[in-house]
């Protein structure tokens, strides 16, 4: 571990353009379960709950589980020493950017500026009659599905369900990102989603070297990773961090 430790903060180091994408796990430290594994919510819950039909025909069985899965969970998460390395590697020209699938607004609680969110984010709903945005702080979260308050139509999270397409900027944004990169650290992400799970890939093949930090070996580990860290993020990330500094 301490070699690779060593390898990946040279690898930071020598970067001229760094860009960490992370995945749930970086934020199970934070108390936000991930959606897959031993304790995934998936192994609870029928993921069918975000399906988009699903939901705009039967959001009285469908909001009470996704109110209860994101928001009562979300509401309460705070970054952790993850998300506080990755915000510092930014503000002090380490990292260049995050492409992150999570919707949890925990990198930029932390002070990250630079995030596009693949799937959306939770921080908003959506009018899916008149298409106008409302605030999450503007909304209150009831057992019945949020209306929108201009028209009275159903709202939905701003976060992907399944049947839609990736937000832009977000999805053109991050297939330049990874073009661009040097250095790419995959961070809590097990690869089983697709299409953001072709992002690493596309690094890859565009010349970058790849870090990767999970408790477990993935998809990535042995295909694309040069260097694997097996581990928490918010230990790994620190001991990196002591090197460097
Ligand atoms: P995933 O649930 O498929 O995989 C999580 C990965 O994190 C696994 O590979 C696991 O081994 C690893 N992991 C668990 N704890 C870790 C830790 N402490 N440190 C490092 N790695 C750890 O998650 P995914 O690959 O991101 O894909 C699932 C989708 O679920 C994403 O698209 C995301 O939008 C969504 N999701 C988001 C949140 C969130 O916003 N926090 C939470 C759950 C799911």
């Amino acid at each position: 571990m301490e070699t690779s430790i060593k390898r990946a903060v040279e690898l930071i180091r020598n970067s001229g353009y760094t860009v960490a994408f992370t995945g749930a796990g970086i934020s199970v430290e934070s108390g936000i379960p991930p959606f897959r594994g031993d304790n995934g919510l998936w192994s609870e819950y029928d993921p069918m709950i975000l399906d988009l039909n699903r939901y705009y025909y039967g959001s009285e069985e469908s909001w009470p589980v996704i109110k209860r899965l994101f928001f009562d969970f979300f509401g309460n998460a705070k970054p952790n020493f993850a998300h506080m390395v990755l915000a510092e590697w930014e503000a002090s020209g380490l990292l260049q950017t995050i492409i992150t699938q999570n919707i949890d607004n925990l990198h930029q609680e932390a002070g990250s500026k630079s995030v596009y969110e693949y799937h959306g984010n939770s921080r908003q709903f959506i009018c899916l009659e008149c298409g106008k945005y409302q605030l999450l702080k503007d909304t209150k979260l009831l057992n019945t599905a949020p209306l929108c308050v201009s028209c009275g139509g159903l709202l939905k999270p701003d976060f992907i369900f399944f049947g839609e397409q990736i937000p832009e900027p977000a999805a053109s944004q991050s297939v330049k990102e990874a073009g661009k990169a040097d250095l790419f650290i995959i961070i809590g992400t097990s690869g089983e989603v697709i299409p953001a799970s072709n992002i690493p890939f596309l690094a890859k093949k565009a010349g970058a070297k790849i870090i990767e930090i999970n408790t477990e070996e993935g998809r990535f580990t042995h295909s694309i990773s040069d260097v694997f860290l097996q581990g928490k993020a918010g230990s790994i990330l620190p001991k990196i961090q002591e090197q460097i500094n």
